[in-house]
């Protein structure tokens, strides 16, 4: 049997004169996912990619896999293909379509013909390859007004298709395609779960992690490189930057009243964050701060956090409950890694009493003890880039 993916574009299709940009955008991504598992030809028409392998290829379900991951389609179909002539239409369907539809109970089958030399009518076509499914499946019936699925026929120039059913795909916006923009990425839950999410609107992510040595030990470092690399499956390409935030908590430990040591910390990282946007030309900051989740994250403290750099900052998750967030983790594969033991430099210095609602002058006062600049610059110079 030879096979070709059909991938429906989502959102793209409504984007009128940009619409091009989108589809090269995402044509570009496919084949570069596509890649590692053989030589394939990626076209589009009528806002569908099609996927033709052009050699055997050894594991179809995983490039489904892989391509229900990239984010702009929203649906994927597997067609078989049929040489032009309805006697191998016919024989394809009855093999190949039918075992497909052994949970229905009604069909009908909906033909097209981009080539209209084909001899046949599409009403013709449906008939005699809806004739050659009920052969293969007594237990089917066709039903014309509300089938239970529908099987398609397409005849076009190289070949003929037939498919039936479809399985959901990320849904999104190309990856990019929306621009660029830091993710401050812990080892934590929440983080890869705002990345996911952005990501999926087309923002290409630059993860950004703090790390305390020696608080924090190489394993958390593993873990969070871990994490990227999972994040790497829908955001390719991607390197992760590690600053070295040690100097930067003793300083505030050593000056600042203990109550206001987390949203002081998170104010800089807000700023080193925020010289990482400039420098690789991004355009926002992503966290994972969910309302309420702990201390640093009441209204207050996150308005204090937000005051502190001109940046627009998202937080996709600042609405969702923990077991929302939980269920987007596990989708997409880095809840395992997440609940992995290993502490954050953001627990490391934890006070015992933090300030929920912080005011901002008592916040401006303990940092005016402080050479902030001086303190960003040098935590800035010194991150490390990592390739995933
Ligand atoms: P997560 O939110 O990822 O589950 P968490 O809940 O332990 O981890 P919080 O203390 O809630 O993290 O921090 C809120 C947000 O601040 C995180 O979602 C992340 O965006 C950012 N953040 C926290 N710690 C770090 C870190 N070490 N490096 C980079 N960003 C961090
Ligand atoms: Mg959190």
């Amino acid at each position: 049997m030879k096979e070709i993916i059909l991938a429906k574009c989502g959102e793209i299709v409504l984007k009128g004169l940009n619409r091009r940009h989108f589809e090269s955008m995402l044509l570009r991504q496919t084949r570069g996912a596509l890649k590692r598992y053989g030589e394939f030809d990626v076209t589009t028409k009528q806002s569908t990619v099609y996927i033709e392998p052009l050699e055997e290829v050894a594991d179809m379900d995983e490039v489904v896999d892989k391509i229900s991951r990239i984010f702009g389609f929203v649906k994927i179909s597997r067609a078989v293909v049929a040489d032009k002539n309805i006697e191998d239409m016919k024989a394809q369907a009855a093999a190949h379509i039918a075992p497909r539809l052994a949970g229905y109970k009604t069909f009908k089958v909906e033909s097209k013909r981009s080539d209209k030399r084909f001899p046949m009518t599409s009403l013709e076509i449906s008939r005699e390859v809806g004739g050659a499914i009920l052969s293969a499946c007594p237990h089917l019936r066709v039903d014309v007004h509300n089938p239970d699925i529908i099987v398609h026929a397409e005849v076009r120039e190289a070949a003929a298709y037939i498919h039936a059913g479809q399985i959901d795909a990320a849904g999104g916006m190309p990856y990019g395609s929306a621009g660029k923009g830091v993710l401050l990425l812990s080892g934590g839950i929440d983080s890869p779960v705002a990345a996911h999410m952005i990501a999926k609107r087309g923002v290409q992510i630059v993860p950004l992690h703090f790390f305390s040595p020696p608080y924090t030990g190489e394993r958390a470092k593993m873990k969070v490189i871990k994490l990227a690399q999972i994040l790497t499956d829908f955001c390719p390409g991607m390197r992760l930057r590690v600053v070295h935030f040690t100097e930067i908590q003793k300083a505030i430990l050593e000056n600042c009243r203990e109550e206001l040591f987390t949203v002081i910390m998170r104010r800089f990282m807000m700023r080193v964050a925020y010289a990482v946007m400039k420098s690789t030309k991004a355009e926002c900051l992503i966290t994972g701060e969910s309302l309420g989740q702990v201390a640093s994250q009441t209204l207050q403290a996150i308005g204090i956090t937000d005051a502190t750099v001109p940046a627009v900052t998202l937080r996709p998750c600042i609405g969702m409950d923990k077991d929302e967030i939980v269920k987007i983790s596990r989708k997409i594969g880095t809840f395992e890694t997440s609940i992995e033991p290993y502490e954050d430099c953001c627990t490391v210095f934890t006070p015992k009493h933090p300030k929920t609602r912080p005011f901002i002058d008592e916040i401006e006062r303990e940092e005016a003890k402080l050479d902030i600049d001086v303190l960003v610059q040098r935590a800035t110079e010194n991150i490390e880039i990592i390739d995933l």
